[in-house]
């Protein structure tokens, strides 16, 4: 494409591992560029308590990952907020990495996508986002102040953000489809401390129902298929937190993924397809946090240097 941008690097995403990426980028002369879609800062600015980055014994996912971004931008880096709407693989090796507004011409490219909430299925999930279905209790939890709330999932971000949400619910029921929970046991210890929490256990919500807002709830017994409905005078919160899905479909017509669409790295973060580059929580990976993710991008930023034939390994 003739009038498409000429840059040596593209990372798509302003995530943890897109910023990282950005970061080492820049530290390697690279003329690069990151796309972010919504906001910088990625997933983690869902999230009000981070307290496992080293280094950083107590912050906010806002306050981290503004350090982030300011880190970038300080060093020169550059950033875009638009969408990338596709990618197309030239016979010269390079790409063309099309957005809404214009196109770069890219000699390699990091993805850097993250993943996006996983739905739980059940019946008005879609209908009632934004009237009581939500999948961020940081951007949500403040208008269920006084009122119930139920959490569904069992993991670790389940246990996280119901924790979060006792601040301003008068109650919070975390819905757990199995008979136990994944997550840490100190964080489930700290859920039931505040006195202001319960878990069902073997329970599924199967429909939501109300007017303008969730005043009925039906659940299922998993052990023994029975479903009841709870209805309530004032409108309910449902926070869904039951995994999240990759966002590769940009790279799946080049790269090798795993069955749910992780995409399969080397220890260089190099895909199937030289020049593309995942990092983060799009690959497939044992851990998705934040370190990880950032670490990711350092490791990617510098292999797609090296790819570059820009010496900085030494
Ligand atoms: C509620 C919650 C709480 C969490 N708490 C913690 C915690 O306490 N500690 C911890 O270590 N981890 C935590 N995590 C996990 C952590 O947030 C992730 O592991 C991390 O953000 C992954 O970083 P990433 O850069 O790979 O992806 P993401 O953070 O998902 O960033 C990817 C970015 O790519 C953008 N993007 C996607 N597609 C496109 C496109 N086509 N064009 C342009 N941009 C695009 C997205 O908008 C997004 O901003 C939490 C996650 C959640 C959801």
């Amino acid at each position: 494409m003739s009038d498409a941008t000429k840059k040596d690097l593209v990372i798509i995403g302003g995530g943890p591992a897109g910023m990282s990426a950005s970061i080492y980028a820049q530290r390697a002369l690279l003329d690069a560029i990151t796309l972010e879609q919504q906001a910088f800062g990625g997933q983690v600015l869902q999230t009000s308590e981070v307290d496992n980055y080293p280094g950083v014994p107590h912050t906010d996912g806002y306050s981290l990952m503004e350090a982030m971004r300011q880190q970038a931008t300080d060093l020169g880096a550059c950033m875009t907020t638009t969408n990338v709407e596709s990618i197309e693989r030239g016979e010269d090796g390079r790409f063309v990495v099309t957005t809404p507004q214009q196109a770069y011409d890219a000699r390699s490219i990091i993805l850097a996508a993250g993943a996006v909430p996983r739905l739980a299925g059940f019946e008005g999930e879609k209908e009632y986002v934004g009237r009581g279905v939500s999948y961020c209790a940081t951007c949500d939890g403040m208008f269920f102040r006084g009122r119930e709330v139920f959490v569904i999932g069992g993991g670790n971000s389940a246990v996280e953000e119901a924790l979060f949400l006792t601040r301003f619910a008068s109650h919070v029921t975390l819905v757990v489809r199995k008979d136990h929970l994944r997550a840490q046991r100190a964080l489930a210890k700290e859920l039931e401390d505040t006195g202001k929490a319960s878990i069902r256990f073997l329970t599924s919500i199967v429909k939501v129902d109300g007017q303008t807002a969730i005043t009925e709830i039906t659940f299922r017994n998993n052990e023994d298929g029975t479903q009841t409905t709870d209805t309530f005078e004032q409108g309910v919160g449902v926070f869904v937190f039951v995994g999240r899905v990759p966002t590769s479909e940009l790279v799946r017509d080049y790269v090798e993924t795993t069955p749910a669409g992780y995409v399969i790295t080397d220890a260089h973060m190099a895909t199937s397809t030289p020049g593309i580059f995942a990092a983060g929580d799009v690959r497939d990976t044992p851990l998705r946090q934040i370190v990880t993710a950032a670490s990711d991008g350092a490791v990617a930023a510098t292999a797609a240097a090296a790819y570059l034939g820009v010496p900085v390994y030494e």
